[in-house]
């Protein structure tokens, strides 16, 4: 069994710090506050594998990148991998994620089909050629309305069937159990233990 290990996680987000650090626990996971590294990947894989190499670029140890988004097949899969700038090309500037949630439910106006689906995938990289990476999804629907005050982005139009709720009804922890990340990281953390197991870590 392998020492506990420093993780450097691509990321300033503290809530997804929190989140990993509680899947990753035996490890201690440290935030790359001022990272930013240009996203310009056509995959989550491939925009998570840009971040980690990055940040190893940077540190020069073990690192954990994730990127994620929501995928809406009547809208072609938008806004998928530009989730975090939808509507800024239309509206020539950033948007609120309130303003975000609006242009979404104005662009499914005249669909029937409102499926919708989380995606994320995860990079834990020890060196730009040795890596485990994961993806995962959780289903659901887009609403008619925002509801909720939990979580963040698109939670308040992401309606979970099997809840009768939206995303951002859930407490932390119900998301984090059911979430496209908290399955990702889980899944990440067990093929990390049959690596720890094997000894091919460094
Ligand atoms: P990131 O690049 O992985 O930080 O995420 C890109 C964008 O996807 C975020 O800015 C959110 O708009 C959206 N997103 C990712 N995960 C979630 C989630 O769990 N809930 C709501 N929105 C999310």
């Amino acid at each position: 069994m392998m020492p506990s290990m420093i993780i450097h996680a691509a990321t300033g987000n503290q809530d997804k710090v929190r989140e990993l650090q509680s899947i990753f626990s035996s490890h201690t996971l440290t935030a790359a506050e001022q990272f930013s590294c240009l996203e310009d990947g056509d995959t989550f894989f491939a925009n998570a594998y840009k971040k980690a190499l990055c940040l190893h670029a940077q540190c020069g140890q073990t690192v954990l990148a994730d990127d994620s988004g929501l995928c809406v097949p009547a809208l072609g899969g938008a806004p998928g991998i530009f989730s975090a700038r939808y509507g800024s090309d239309r509206f020539a500037r950033e948007l609120s994620s309130e303003e975000r949630n609006a242009y979404l439910l104005s662009q499914l106006d005249a669909h029937a089909d409102r499926r919708a689906f989380f995606v994320c995938a995860i990079v834990l990289l020890f060196d730009p050629h040795r890596y485990l990476s994961v993806q995962e999804t959780v289903a659901g629907s887009i609403t008619q309305e925002p509801r909720g005050s939990g979580g963040f982005g698109y939670d308040p139009v992401f309606f979970l069937p099997e809840f009768g709720c939206t995303m951002a009804e859930l407490t932390e922890e119900e998301k984090h159990a059911i979430s496209h990340r908290g399955k990702a990281g889980r899944l990440l953390s067990r093929m990390l233990h049959v690596y720890e197991t094997q000894e091919h870590i460094p």
